[in-house]
């Protein structure tokens, strides 16, 4: 313990004594003091191997050893813990690797807004206050036939609006549809804490009109249609057509909200997608109010939108929790660049529509280019490879796109794993598949401009697990 050296000498050493001027004093004491009490806790506890080695470990070594921490302590704490990823997995909507890519021109949007002031409530033509919700609310009712607002998410979309409408009263959900999202997001959830009282019908696999009149009572606020993102019920299945649900809505007086999670601007039948309805289709066929994602399928930032009947949506706007769960600046920026896309029909714009949309064959010319550039060592094997690549989480998770991926295989018996989690690791983080012991790389969820830092990731991870 005696070995141990003290804060004030840590800091007469020159690395450490120029990060204190450089980086404030009193965080690199603090840094310090934290590395020295680590120190001291593992000398008191030494553990395994490192029992014996700590009788041999002199004063010097052991400040050589803390300068270190120290150190890469700071240079942590200097550097961004939410980095930029290539995603090379070829799972477009990956919630975790952040969803949609934003285009090019939301990413301007965001920088041109950021940094100064805005008219983010203010009419610059009457020089008076304004109302946020303008900046996407024009352009979302031009692309969807009816007024909308912007919430910070769809969970927060669909908790407001079973606020406004039902917390004192009773909600009619299918058995068949009381989903988890994912991250413990659920159905049943959500609607408890909103206050309404959950009145669940029919069977995991099989609900009728019928089910949702009988459960209907004076408490009944609401009949709510959630889409079943995330998994499917195959077999002997039955759900009434929304159709028929506005029509009972419509005859009960009570308003008919559908959850269309994912909520489609672009029509992915055209990509021979059945499961993902566009929210125009939701709206013409009368539903009162819907709700859906920004940054899924609709690929722009994360966003909850509310659209439907301007009677229904009034009475949303004005709950105080809209308050609580508007978005900021730069969501109404990066949201209406998005849709400024769609309505120009500029949908290669988009990154995640254009990853959607490329075909097989268009991955297969860019997966031979970049093959040919990577001029790997000779104990690797690079092949293509047909695959499939998938839409992801937040949407028909099992909806597969076919692709042409690049299989690297090790020679002697290196291991593709190691592989795997130095491209993670990387100063360029690259998360990819394994199968079979072969790394798996699609290019379909790597853009263009991303390919070069790729090859780069990947001649690193591959020239280091050399020796
Ligand atoms: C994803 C999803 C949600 C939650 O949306 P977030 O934007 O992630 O909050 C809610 N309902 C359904 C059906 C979904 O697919």
């Amino acid at each position: 313990m005696r070995r141990v050296p003290s804060v004030d000498e840590l800091l007469k050493r020159p690395r450490i004594e120029e990060r204190a001027k450089g980086s404030g004093r009193a965080l690199v004491v603090a840094e310090a003091r934290a590395v020295l009490d680590e120190l001291r806790q593992a000398i008191r506890k030494p553990s395994g191997p490192a029992e014996g080695a700590n009788q041999s470990i002199n004063t010097a070594s052991l400040a050589d050893a803390a300068e270190e921490k120290i150190i890469r302590r700071l240079n942590a704490l200097g550097s961004p813990s939410l980095q930029r990823v290539i995603n090379a997995t070829g799972v477009v909507l990956h919630t975790n690797l952040g969803r949609a890519p934003l285009s090019e021109a939301a990413v301007r949007a965001i920088t041109e807004t950021a940094g100064g002031y805005s008219n983010l409530e203010y009419d610059l033509a009457s020089g008076k206050r304004g109302k946020r919700d303008l900046h996407a609310g024009g352009l979302l009712e031009k692309l969807l036939g009816a007024p909308a607002i912007v919430v910070n998410n769809n969970a927060a979309a669909i908790f407001l609006v079973l606020n406004e409408l039902a917390s004192d009263g009773e909600v009619i959900v299918s058995r068949g549809e009381l989903i988890e999202i994912g991250d413990g997001f659920r159905i049943p959830d959500i609607l408890a804490r909103s206050g309404a009282t959950l009145r669940e019908v029919g069977t995991t696999n099989r609900t009728g009109l019928a089910d949702y009149r009988d459960a209907v009572s004076e408490r009944t606020r609401m009949l709510l249609r959630v889409h079943p993102s995330n998994f499917r019920v195959v077999g002997f299945t039955a759900r009434p057509g929304l159709d028929e649900m506005v029509a009972l809505g419509g005859e009960l007086r009570l308003p008919v909200v559908e959850d269309l999670g994912s909520g489609c601007l672009y029509d992915f039948a055209q990509q021979g997608f059945e499961d993902e309805p566009p929210v125009v289709e939701s709206l013409r066929a009368g539903t009162d109010l819907v709700t859906f994602s920004g940054d899924k399928l609709l690929g722009g930032p994360q966003a909850g939108i509310i659209a439907g009947k301007p009677e229904w949506l009034r009475r949303v706007r004005r709950n105080p929790l809209f308050r609580a769960l508007r978005v900021d600046k730069l969501t109404y920026a990066a949201l209406e660049a998005t849709l400024r896309d769609y309505l120009f029909g500029r949908y290669d714009h988009i990154p995640l529509l254009r990853m959607i949309r490329a075909g097989a064959e268009d991955i297969q010319r860019r997966a031979e280019r970049f093959v040919g550039g990577l001029s790997l060592g000779e104990s690797i094997s690079i092949s293509l490879q047909s695959g499939e690549s998938v839409l992801g989480g937040g949407s028909t998770p099992a909806q597969s796109i076919p692709t042409t991926l690049i299989r690297i295989r090790t020679g002697n018996g290196r291991s593709v794993a190691r592989i795997e989690a130095s491209l993670r690791q990387g100063d360029q983080p690259v998360v990819a598949r394994i199968e079979d012991d072969a790394l798996l790389i699609d290019l379909r969820t790597v853009q263009a401009a991303e390919e070069e830092p790729l090859t780069n990731a990947l001649r690193s991870a591959l020239g280091e697990t050399n020796e």
